[in-house]
């Protein structure tokens, strides 16, 4: 059994638990929105922004904040 929209063939496991899945996870996640909040302004001004990113825009983005947040314990 093969994703319907890549071609990759669907792990047993997915199929398993969804029985007739036609996509990968890669591909039946693209319909899942990632939510993240950010903080916003300085000092008294803060507030949280909520951005809906779909899934691989939400990937991108924990890649870049787990880079930007590695723990330097050198220091
Ligand atoms: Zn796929």
């Amino acid at each position: 059994m093969n994703c319907i929209k890549c071609g990759e063939t669907i792990p047993e496991g997915r199929l398993k638990a969804l029985p007739g899945a036609k996509t990968c996870v890669n591909c039946s996640g693209v319909k899942m929105k990632g939510v993240v909040t950010v903080m916003k302004g300085e000092g008294d001004h803060t507030w949280i922004e909520t951005i809906h990113l779909d899934h691989e825009d939400h990937q991108k983005y924990m890649e870049q904040e787990h880079k930007t947040k590695i723990p330097r314990e050198e220091e």
